[in-house]
């Protein structure tokens, strides 16, 4: 069983369980479908559908459709398909514009309060009447309409009279606040732009603020978890909520019963936690869609992209993301994750999960010459050294190898343990072998070594266990399949990419060796895995088979990480 996690919301859901306030959590996600979902998502998947999972509850996904024609059924889809992946389900699947009726209900109740009114100042002059931080605003000239003529005016909004912004709905709240979201923020905009959902109904959409406090009270939300910046405008989220009312004005919900939606309104309360940042990375939606229409990346599910997409690709798993989710933590403090907490939960994730393959990359031939021309050998070999219940596999075995061109040296460097011209080495799993003669080409290239396997030292012989320094990978050069291997590294050479002093962008910062494609070779158990499969190359590190072009007969795996942190900044 997993260790409770404690972090300041979920004291708040308990204490609220406990005191009775509420018997059930409900909660939501809420992404604005207007591109993928980077990691900085996950952090808010994982504490909405977690908290509702852990606490017996229920978490919606909400579609943030309020922006007419941003939405592309591509990004729907994908979002799905990444909250699911994710190992979450939704309670119940929703868009804001489902309830576009009752946010209209409920701005016509806020108008016959005097709570609203429709203003005519231009975009323009309203930023000048709003003041700054340290003046405070003017009223609007239209502020004090009387009741009917708001409603008419509002009702000709929406029955599409008036032109894209010659009027808006704004709150009446306090052009004096120190708040300036208080400062009587528009409720609706004109904008006659046809919705992917309802179409040509609605010239005015309702304001994001608005939106999401009675879209969060329509659903029943009990908590409604959102990053810190939105932290100025809970002010304006309780007011929304409160003068509103919708759990106390059931006629406001008629509109749901048309659309099949059951009534659940109930008054939400907003808490806001610090946004995941992570180093050498950039996590803005514009600036990811940048990389792919600029094509600085491969698209989307690029293997270097931050996107989940990308991330899934790169052979990140839900449960690396959902332990380094876990490791960071929720709090409000505003923190820059370094990188390596990412791999390091990657790493220890497919350290559990992966089993073992052998890969080269670099191939150099290595000829055992004391074996028969033709001699072919099938060894058993465990698939996880820590966890026997990942059985065993053939790994084919002949007088032709492929070793790593790094793990020989003619000239060795200090301390070298691996195999030198008549020096020794023992082949993983299958014996000791001396370097007996260097082959070279024209050029002087070492293109071939030949040597001698110990036929005292095969596993389980007596002569296995005396002392070689080192210990090198190989596969089968006869029965070896060639396979195109991405070496993937950090996509950003520098830890703030977002850094713009100097004139520079985030692009001036991308990693030209960020991306390396090289042809090696794979045993063949390695070859045969699904797309998605993880393994970890012996030595090289975890790989995983390339989710949309892996085939059999043509292996491409993907480097998802390196054993060992040897990233030096
Ligand atoms: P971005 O500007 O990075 O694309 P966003 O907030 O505009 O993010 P939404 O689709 O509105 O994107 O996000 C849906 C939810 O995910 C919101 O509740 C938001 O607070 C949360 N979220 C977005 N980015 C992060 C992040 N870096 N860390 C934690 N939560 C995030
Ligand atoms: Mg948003
Ligand atoms: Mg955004």
């Amino acid at each position: 069983t997993a260790p409770v996690k404690q972090d300041f919301i979920r004291q708040i859901v308990r204490d609220d369980l406990a005191s009775g306030k509420h018997d059930a959590i409900r909660t939501r996600f809420p992404p604005e479908p207007n591109g993928y979902l980077h990691i900085g998502h996950a952090k808010a998947i994982c504490l909405d559908f977690g908290i509702a999972e852990e606490f017996g509850g229920r978490c919606n996904l909400r579609f943030d459709d309020t922006n007419p024609a941003k939405e592309d059924p591509e990004f729907v889809a994908a979002i799905q398909d990444d909250v699911r992946w994710l190992g979450f389900e939704w309670n119940s699947l929703r868009h804001a514009s489902d309830y576009f009726e009752v946010f209209y209900l409920a701005a016509e109740k806020l108008i016959r309060q005097g709570d609203a009114f429709v203003c005519d100042l231009s975009a323009e002059e309203v930023r000048e009447y709003r003041g700054t931080l340290t003046e405070p605003g003017r009223e609007s000239p239209y502020r004090n309409r009387g009741v009917e003529e708001n409603l008419d005016l509002f009702r000709r909004m929406r029955a599409g009279e008036f032109d894209d912004g010659a009027r808006t709905l704004r709150a009446k709240i306090d052009m004096a606040s120190g708040n300036i979201n208080l400062r009587d923020p528009a409720l609706y905009r004109i904008k006659k732009v046809p919705h992917q959902n309802t179409g040509d109904a609605w010239p005015i959409y309702p304001m994001y603020d608005y939106a999401h406090a009675l879209g969060d009270a329509v659903e029943g939300i009990t908590h409604s978890l959102c990053t810190l910046e939105f932290e100025d405008h809970r002010p304006l989220y309780d007011w929304c909520v409160d003068r509103v009312d919708l759990a106390g004005n059931p006629e406001l919900l008629a509109p749901l019963a048309e659309k099949g939606l059951p009534v659940e309104a109930a008054k939400p309360r907003q808490i806001e936690f610090s946004r995941l940042n992570i180093n050498y990375t950039v996590m803005s939606k514009r600036k990811l869609t940048q990389l792919v229409a600029e094509g600085l990346v491969d698209g989307w599910d690029d293997p270097r992209m931050y996107t989940l997409q990308g991330l899934r690709r790169r052979g990140y798993t839900p449960g690396a993301l959902r332990l380094f989710v876990d490791r960071i933590g929720i709090s409000k403090q505003n923190s820059m994750i370094d990188f390596s907490v990412l791999e390091g939960a990657l790493r220890e994730d497919l350290d559990a999960r992966a089993p073992r393959r052998m890969a080269v990359v670099a191939p150099l031939k290595l000829v055992l010459t004391n074996l028969p021309e033709g001699h072919a050998e099938t060894l058993r070999f465990a698939n996880h050294p820590k966890d026997d219940s990942f059985g065993e596999r053939e790994v084919p075995f002949s007088r032709e190898l492929w070793i790593e061109r790094d793990d020989f040296a003619e000239v060795p460097p200090k301390g070298w343990k691996r195999l030198v011209p008549g020096g020794e080495v023992r082949l993983r799993g299958a014996g000791i072998v001396r370097c007996d003669e260097v082959v070279k080409d024209a050029d002087g290239e070492v293109v071939e070594l030949r040597g001698t396997l110990d036929p005292e030292s095969r596993p389980g012989m007596e002569g296995a266990n005396r002392k070689v320094k080192g210990t090198i990978h190989w596969v089968d050069a006869t029965r070896a399949v060639q396979a195109e291997i991405r070496l993937y590294d950090r996509l950003f050479s520098v830890a703030d990419p977002d850094d713009e002093s100097e004139g520079l962008t985030y692009r001036d910062h991308l990693n030209p060796d960020s991306r390396v494609s090289v042809r090696g070779w794979v045993e063949p158990a390695a070859a045969g895995a699904a797309p998605e499969q993880s393994f970890q190359f012996e030595r090289l590190g975890y790989f995983v088979a390339d989710r949309r072009e892996h085939r059999d007969d043509s292996p491409v795996f993907n480097r998802s990480v390196t054993l060992r942190d040897t990233w030096a900044a």
